[in-house]
């Protein structure tokens, strides 16, 4: 089978992306992609108009997700393609993972208050919604330009040194289910469930314990933020254990002149033995 460069890593409106479904599979069809998926933060809400508007394009969207949870104390994402949006348990489980994003959001917000900076959400939504983004499922990034906006940071990046990031005074670790978990919610909605950005934990043991348990199915190895060595080391675990190897830009949109992660199609991989796992499984997408 030839293969398909394809971005399988991209966020939109429906979580923290700046850009809209619509606009994303643009991006992409403009940077001559073919096949691309999308993956907002425990939502699919942005599938549906994406595959749309990929129909038009000739672009083919594959259904994906970037669950959030936890191990160790870590942030811990989970990437799922091909799941069945429809699915009742699947639906009832994502509305779940909201409210933990919601409940977050506000011991995030109790957190900067205690620092002295009274930063309300109404200054987070309108922050959210200046970049294009929705106030329905507001996010770290959020609060960052909501900071910048109110000049109690330089830069998003300035934000999340000081604040927001793992080990800054703001950075709120919420009850999450674990990667395994999310792994089966994953399988039992019909997805292929894939670690997301292993590089970016510091804690390769996860991915290796992961691949080990037999129910991973793939490993994200190329990623904006993963080295070459990453790349490569990480190839070779999923090689090691028979998984898919995929990647992606974790595009989230431009916040002024910076670019989170990277631009749409700045890391591809072979979608083809993704699309043959999803045929082989009974979940074709087309
Ligand atoms: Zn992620
Ligand atoms: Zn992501």
């Amino acid at each position: 089978m030839a293969v398909i460069p394809a971005d399988l890593h991209l966020h939109t409106t429906a979580s923290d992306g700046v850009d809209s479904p619509s606009e994303v599979v643009r991006l992409a069809a403009a940077k001559g992609l073919s096949v691309i998926a999308i993956t907002d933060h425990d939502t699919m809400d942005g599938v549906a108009e994406a595959v749309l508007e990929g129909k038009k394009l000739s672009l083919l969207v594959i259904p994906g997700i970037e669950l959030s949870t936890a191990s160790g104390g870590k942030d811990i994402h989970v990437l799922g393609y091909g799941m069945d949006a429809a699915d009742n348990r699947w639906q009832e489980r994502l509305r779940l993972q909201g409210s933990v994003r919601e409940r977050r959001n506000a011991a995030m917000l109790e957190r900067l208050a205690s620092l002295g900076i009274p930063l309300q959400l109404e200054e987070v939504e309108a922050a959210a919604l200046a970049a294009g983004g929705s106030p329905s499922s507001l996010g770290r990034p959020h609060v960052a330009a909501a900071l910048v906006a109110r000049g109690a940071a330089a830069s998003i990046r300035d934000a999340f040194d000081r604040y927001l990031g793992e080990g800054a005074p703001a950075y709120v670790s919420q009850p999450r289910i674990t990667p395994e978990e999310g792994i089966e919610w994953i399988i039992e909605a019909g997805g292929v469930p894939v670690l997301a950005h292993p590089g970016l934990y510091g804690w390769d043991e996860l991915a290796e314990r992961l691949a080990a348990g037999g129910r991973l199915q793939g490993i994200e190895a190329r990623h904006s933020d993963h080295t070459v060595e990453q790349e490569r080391g990480y190839a070779e675990l999923a090689e090691r254990y028979g998984l898919l190897v995929t990647g992606g830009s974790d595009y989230h949109g431009r916040r002024g002149s910076e670019l989170h992660h990277g631009d749409v199609g700045a890391r591809t991989a072979d979608a083809a033995p993704l699309l043959e796992r999803l045929a082989a499984s009974g979940r074709e997408v087309r």
